[in-house]
């Protein structure tokens, strides 16, 4: 190793101003660096602790550095890291076997990201339709302030305008219905629909689940009209809800899941699920991407996988869900100026902002930092909680004390 090079590297001062210095400005983080956690707990720079209700955006749902993880990834890690398609591994074949048995799924199909399982499922929609009914059958509909990644497919995809603004032109064929909407639902999917995407928990769209009754109705005009249902669980899959997939807690089966964040637990891995039907479309070289389901990646899931499919396990996720959601509708009742309700499901929660407070999700956000609570926003007019699964009772009594300390502080500055 090159010594003068080494010491450069390594003797600079990191700082929050680092980033502003050197990373493209796609995000605006906040101004503590957080060096170290352990389950829901996180340390910044300067040694302050944070009870983490953010879960790195509903990823790390087991906590962070969780033990048999950690185990799982060191052993692997001196075991086999990375082989390309030309060899299948034993830990991509076992989460593959284990993701397939716990589900509707007969198939998976791995990449890295949300996207990138939303950017297959799109593309399998599409040569399905193209190879059963012809080009003719293209269309996708999706939901307005539905969120599904940032390729440019799946920013259009996405109902949220503010992500493709500048970046046109975008691919066509792609229409938008209001959320939970069924007679728009009716509307727009016709026999030219080759796939409808939802969310059955919009996420970054404000924390909305949908209605059982428009899962339903989607599903039947799927079937109706020969397109295929897609189910973007990324963020309310895996264990989120207090079912392994919101699908189960629906029972709306659809045709392709997508799934990302938790899958991982902060290891980066996306997997598309769907049938035998639909995968045979999709033959040797038709897509793929280099790192999908590589050693390391799948033997995380796995191990994530087979923690959260537990009975006792979802079951505590229902029962924090019910204490959680008890103790932030006393909050939104104690402090009317600045909550009115609560919404979510699971442990996916968001408290939407009053009249009075309108805008200011993130300076609510801040203020519960300074607490040292930390929590996500949806937009600006939602507060979102989105705590690891494995939450204390305890540690949600922490929550309630610093977010009320952190609601005094704001209403004494107003
Ligand atoms: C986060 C998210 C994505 C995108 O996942 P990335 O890993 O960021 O690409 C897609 N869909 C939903 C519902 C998400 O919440």
């Amino acid at each position: 190793m090159n010594a003068k090079l080494d010491s450069t590297v390594t003797t600079r001062p990191v700082t929050r101003q680092t980033f502003d210095e050197v990373l493209v400005p796609t995000y605006a983080p906040s101004a503590m660096v957080p060096v170290r956690g352990a389950g829901l707990d996180l340390w910044d720079q300067n040694g302050k602790q944070y009870l983490d209700f953010t879960s790195g955006i509903a990823v790390n749902s087991l906590g962070h550095c969780h033990p048999v993880l950690v185990e799982a990834l060191t052993k692997q890690a001196n075991t086999l890291w990375h082989l390309g398609n030309g060899y299948t591994n034993e830990p991509v074949l076992r989460l593959a076997l284990a993701l397939t048995e716990a589900t509707f799924a007969d198939r998976a199909f791995f990449c890295n990201s949300g996207a990138e399982a939303n950017e297959a499922a799109l593309k399998l929609a599409r040569k399905h339709a193209h190879t059963k009914f012809g080009a003719q059958k293209s269309r996708i509909v999706s939901c307005f302030h539905s969120f599904h990644g940032r390729t440019l497919f799946t920013v259009s995809v996405g109902g949220q305008a503010k992500y493709t603004e500048g970046f046109e032109p975008l691919p066509p064929s792609i229409d938008h219905i209001p959320y939970n909407d069924i007679e728009a639902a009716q509307m727009a999917i016709t026999d030219d629909v080759c796939a409808v995407v939802v969310e059955p928990v919009q996420g970054e769209g404000g924390v909305v689940p949908a209605d059982a009754d428009f899962l339903k109705e989607l599903r039947a005009l799927c079937d109706k009209t020969g397109a295929v249902l897609i189910f973007d669980e990324v963020q309310c899959g895996m264990g989120r809800t207090g079912d392994l997939f919101a699908y189960m807690g629906y029972g709306v089966t659809p045709d392709i899941l997508t799934s990302a964040k938790a899958l991982g637990n902060g290891y980066p891995i996306g997997a598309m699920l769907t049938t035998n039907e639909l995968a045979k479309n999709l033959g040797v070289g038709s897509h793929g991407t280099t790192y999908g389901g590589n050693p390391m990646a799948a033997t995380v899931a796995l191990n994530v996988l087979e923690t959260i499919n537990q009975p006792a396990f979802l079951a505590r996720v229902k029962e924090a869900s019910k204490n959680l959601v008890a103790t932030l509708q006393k909050v939104v009742a104690d402090y009317p100026q600045v909550f009115t309700t609560v919404r979510g499901s699971g442990l996916l929660l968001g408290m939407v902002v009053a009249e009075g407070f309108k805008g200011r999700s993130k300076d609510i956000q801040k203020a519960a930092e300074a607490q040292g609570l930390m929590l996500l926003i949806a937009g600006t007019e939602v507060v979102r909680l989105a705590p690891a699964l494995i939450v204390s009772d305890a540690q949600i009594a922490q929550a309630d004390r610093l977010l009320r300390a952190a609601l005094d502080d704001l209403l004494k500055a107003a």
